[in-house]
């Protein structure tokens, strides 16, 4: 593999996000919404996000910039974030096939909203999330530059450690005991350990 092969498979990822989320996103714009929680916080967090996960790998890919944290290309490793980011988009298909209408970008109750415990939320409570984390991942390991590699884990990171608290209080206050017993029953990321 090449660094611009590893460049075009990161781009791939960008456009398989979108075909997995656009018609989610359709949908979700024409659900009512019953409750928003922290919304000028959440769309920080999403332009933080966005900016690591996205912008910064893009300037990257297309310039080379920033040239000083380059470094060696190890075709290994792009191997191995093609398999990452390949795994990242399974898991972000299953998670919003089975959130269906409960799914949005900030944090938000809808009206009518169930509480999904199917699926792959059988055994985890934010496995959209754990595939968010992949795709940092994947980015680290496809792109040779300490800046634009490592973007995507700190932007994701710094939206993930600020959101998750409050979703799952923003999940009790709305779904009680029902989500304490979900709580009890599944991990956040990694099945059996977080
Ligand atoms: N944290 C989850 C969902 C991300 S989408 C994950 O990583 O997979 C964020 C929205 O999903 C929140 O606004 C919340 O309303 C909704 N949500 C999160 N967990 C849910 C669940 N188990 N059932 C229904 N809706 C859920």
């Amino acid at each position: 593999m090449t660094v611009f092969a590893a460049k075009i498979i990161w781009g791939l990822g960008c456009v398989a996000y979108y075909i997995i989320r656009y018609p989610y996103e359709r949908r979700s714009r024409k659900t009512p919404v019953a409750r928003r929680a922290h919304r000028s916080r959440e769309r920080a967090l999403i332009a933080i996000s966005f900016i690591g996960l996205f912008l910064i790998p893009l300037i990257y890919v297309f310039t080379g910039q920033p040239a000083l944290a380059a470094y060696e290309f190890h075709p290994a490793l792009g191997w191995i974030g093609t398999a990452v980011l390949i795994a990242a988009m399974v898991v972000l298909y299953r998670t919003h096939r089975d959130l269906g209408r409960a799914w949005s970008v900030t944090l938000e109750i809808r009206q009518g909203h169930a509480l999904i415990t199917r699926g792959i939320y059988g055994r985890l409570r934010h496995p959209m999330y754990a595939s968010f984390w992949l795709w940092a991942l994947s980015q680290a390991l496809l792109l040779p530059n300490w800046v634009a590699g490592l973007s995507g884990l700190i932007g994701f990171g710094t939206l993930f450690f600020s959101r998750v608290g409050h979703e799952e209080r923003m999940m009790l206050e709305a779904f009680g005991d029902d989500y304490r017993a979900y709580m009890a029953r599944t991990h956040r990321l990694i099945p059996g350990l977080y």
